[in-house]
């Protein structure tokens, strides 16, 4: 019998799978495709991302930096009509947006929320912006208007191949010791007393297989959940994404609040072209929403995909022999939906603290991950709050608010840091 099998092998169950190898633990772990395909997902993370990756991954992986992120009240398009006729006035900057406004490009369904972010701005002034090849200017023509920029005066973020992420870190998997198998499904999960049992369906056929503890690792729609009875995440949002082949080698994410209860945004990715995406509540008008947003561009996408992105945390993540990380446990920061980190760093805590021996320890892992996210989670409810607020109290909120900043993007407690003090009272 296995230690621990794994279902699913995204970042979750890949670090999981590293980490409990690591420790000595027999470690079985399924994917059903090739893993990191299908793509759904900007790959626009924190640099801690390098912490979690093996050496030279950076080099491998990284298709842009990002400074910080332009937020924007309205569409892309609204901004052009301000230009070609300044005296209409309606679409006029509002305080707050120079009409020289800083680089930017920043967000995916990753992007730094208001109050986070990065770059130096302004165009013509010296900063990462301008550093980087003055891509800012270009930015923020395609965006319309300037937006309010919210920067750091060092690098934010990372706009990273994730198909590539996922490679990497099923290959760290392996090297630690995990089987990893990938074209195998999981079917069905029992628990029982003393072991769980999976029926897995690879290329030669179903069979059956057994381990001490299972971990839920297989994302939004989670079938180890459902087998077992696990809460639901509380929301389920519906993300697309499409890629044009622009050449824009900008430095800032743009973000328009100009959806439901979430946002769309442009990311530029370097090499790779510019990623174009949004994502709001399912079952409203999300590929009609997303035309009108790359037509406000001017642009044709390709590569188009979608994907579910979760909101929680549920009220557990733990049955008897069972244990969920990353979005299958909602672990996702509900104001951008990005959830690369903090399923990995869930996974880490999964790995420290389960002895699969014993079951007791997957309160120890609930209340680790808990004590690590769940603060940060509550605050994410709230910043995503500021998206549907009224157009001019986040006109206010935006202008008081935006320039440098001190904020960790995987991290909206530090919106009450020294570092987040100290970047206010110096404006
Ligand atoms: C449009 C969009 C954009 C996003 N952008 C970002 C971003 O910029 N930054 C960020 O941090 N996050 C982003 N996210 C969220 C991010 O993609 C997820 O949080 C992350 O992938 C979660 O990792 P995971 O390992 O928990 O799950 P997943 O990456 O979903 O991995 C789960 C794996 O389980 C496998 N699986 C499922 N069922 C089974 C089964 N029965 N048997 C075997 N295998 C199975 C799947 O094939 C999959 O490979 C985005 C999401 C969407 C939808």
């Amino acid at each position: 019998m296995h230690d621990f099998a794994v279902v699913g092998c995204g970042p979750a169950g890949s670090r999981f799978a590293r980490r409990a190898a690591q420790r000595g633990f027999d470690v079985l772990a399924f994917e059903q495709g090739a893993v990191g395909e299908p793509l759904a997902c900007s790959g626009h993370v924190s640099t801690d991302v390098w912490e979690y990756t093996p050496e030279g991954a950076r080099e491998r992986l990284l298709q842009n930096v990002v400074y910080g992120a332009r937020f924007h009240l309205a569409g892309p398009d609204a901004g052009a009509a301000a230009v070609a006729s300044p005296v209409e006035g309606a679409d006029a900057p509002a305080p707050g947006e120079s009409a020289a406004g800083p680089s930017a490009s920043g967000g995916g369904a990753e992007a730094p929320a208001p109050g986070e972010a990065t770059p130096e701005a302004g165009e013509g002034s010296p900063g990462p912006a301008a550093s980087n090849g003055g891509t800012a200017t270009r930015g923020a023509v395609a965006a319309g208007e300037p937006g309010y920029p919210f920067y750091k005066d060092a690098q934010v973020s990372n706009v990273i191949d994730r198909v590539g992420l996922d490679r990497e870190l099923a290959d760290a998997a392996r090297a630690a010791g995990a089987n990893l198998c990938e074209e195998h499904t999981v079917l069905d999960v029992d628990e029982h007393e003393d072991r769980v049992e999976l029926d897995v369906r690879g290329p030669d056929g179903t069979e059956t297989h057994e381990a001490r503890m299972v971990a839920g690792c297989d994302g939004p729609t989670s079938r180890v959940r459902r087998d077992l009875g696990l809460p639901e995440p509380g929301e389920l949002l519906h993300g697309v994404l499409g890629f044009s082949a622009e050449d824009d080698p900008g430095d800032f994410v743009d973000v328009h609040l100009t959806v439901p209860r979430f946002f769309a945004w442009r990311i530029p990715r370097g090499g790779a072209g510019v990623e174009y995406g949004l994502a709001m509540p399912p079952g409203g008008d999300v590929s009609e929403r997303f035309e009108e947003f790359t037509a406000g561009y001017g642009v044709e996408t390709d590569h188009r995909c979608s994907g579910l992105i979760p909101v929680g945390p549920p009220e557990t993540v733990t049955a008897d022999r069972a244990f969920l990380v990353g979005d299958a446990a909602a672990q996702t920061k509900p104001f951008t939906g990005g959830g690369i980190l903090y399923g990995m760093t869930a996974a880490d805590h999964a790995a420290r603290e389960i002895d699969p021996a014993d079951p007791g320890t997957l309160a120890d892992y609930e209340r680790a991950w808990r004590a690590d996210l769940e603060r940060e989670i509550a605050l994410g409810h709230w910043v995503r709050r500021a998206y549907s607020l009224p157009e001019p109290i986040q006109r206010a909120g935006l202008s008081a608010l935006s320039g440098e900043i001190g904020v960790h993007m995987d991290r909206p407690t530090t919106l009450f840091s020294v570092a987040q003090l100290k970047s206010l009272l110096s404006r």
